[in-house]
């Protein structure tokens, strides 16, 4: 961090805000110039609050030189973190996981289905909401604990892990019982509340982008997880807000090479709510994995025209199994394959 203050800053001035800033265990080095003063600070900055430095009027800027993250940084991690449930995968240089099946579960007959397509088709894993983040209070909430039993069930039936939405913590127990991989929607993604408490199971988080949140903010829920000893973490960029109405949202695929930049953490791409169509679908997964992407997650529903959420961007099986096999040719173009 390098810290400016003004030729005018009284010396009493300088030595208050570095004594401050030694106290917290910080080395200063000063560099005293004809116009500035420039202090820059080495050792854990990741404590500082910049904001409350520039609010003394003889700052004149703070800039920080690393990162606010650390236990996501690649820097100090440089090996890729591979997330492993029942013997899959997520993550490092080999595999491609698609994750598939409805956005809401249905019932324990349809999502029993959908799960024998999902895997049929070359899906690993299983997806299905039970807890729906809906905009309107007035549309399907989803089956609840219900919904989280038929996901069990359609598990017993095919052996795919399931992957699911938690949106309070006070259904904490039931997930860490029932559910393989814990989904935090793109709604939740600064519920620093739930990150913390998903931070102090064992259990792989699905972390997906939020609507509006930037790439480092994005990182930064994944350090909440983190800090509370939970390394198991997987981006899901999901499509950010923008101008564009074409598309539910833009799905924004620089992320993959500047998530596996910055961090060691595995990043699956979801084109199903990015684009919200699903003639769009395929050809972002395609991109999506020639990009780099550790997988996908892609909705699936036998009769999109009849689903209780999300029909407009959900695949047929049929449509599916196509796509899992164009995205095979591209993943083995570029040295991986899918799980
Ligand atoms: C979902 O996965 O069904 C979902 C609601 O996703 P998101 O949080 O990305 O909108
Ligand atoms: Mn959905």
């Amino acid at each position: 961090m390098i810290i400016t203050m003004k030729k005018t800053a009284p010396k009493a001035e300088i030595d208050a805000v570095m004594g401050r800033l030694a106290a917290k265990g910080l080395q200063i080095h000063s560099s005293i110039g004809e116009n500035y003063n420039v202090f820059g600070l080495v050792g854990d900055t990741s404590i500082i609050d910049p904001k409350q430095i520039e609010a003394n009027p003889y700052v004149e800027s703070v800039v920080r030189v690393g990162a606010p993250y650390k236990k996501a940084n690649r820097l100090f991690h440089p090996e890729d973190t591979i997330v492993e449930v029942d013997g899959i995968k997520i993550g490092g240089k080999e595999n491609i996981v698609v994750i598939g099946g409805p956005c809401s579960v249905e019932g324990e007959a349809s999502i029993c289905q959908i799960a024998q397509a999902v895997k049929e088709s070359g899906g690993c894993m299983l997806r299905g909401g039970a807890y729906k983040p809906r905009t309107s209070p007035y549309a399907f909430q989803g089956l609840g604990k219900k919904g989280i039993l038929a996901l069990k069930k359609a598990k017993a039936q095919t052996g795919l892990p399931i992957v699911t939405e938690l949106m309070s913590a006070d259904k904490l127990d039931e997930f860490v019982e029932n559910v393989d991989i814990i989904q935090i929607g793109a709604r939740n993604m600064q519920n620093f509340d739930l990150l913390k408490a998903v931070g102090k199971t064992t259990k792989p988080v699905l972390l997906k982008r939020g609507l509006a949140n930037t790439i480092e903010e994005w990182i930064m829920a994944a350090e909440y997880i983190m800090s509370e000893g939970n390394d198991q973490v997987i981006f899901c960029e999901r499509g950010i807000r923008t101008f564009e109405p074409y598309t539910r949202n833009t799905l924004d695929l620089s992320v993959i090479p500047i998530i596996k930049e910055k961090t060691h953490l595995p990043i699956i791409i979801d084109p199903s709510h990015a684009t919200g169509d699903w003639k769009l679908v395929e050809s972002m997964s395609l991109a999506a994995i020639a990009a780099g992407a550790d997988g996908l997650i892609i909705e699936v529903h036998e009769n999109p025209q009849c689903a209780w959420s999300d029909g407009a961007q959900s695949l047929k099986p049929h449509k599916f199994t196509e796509l899992i096999q164009k995205g095979r040719t591209i993943a083995q173009v570029i040295g991986r394959d899918i799980a």
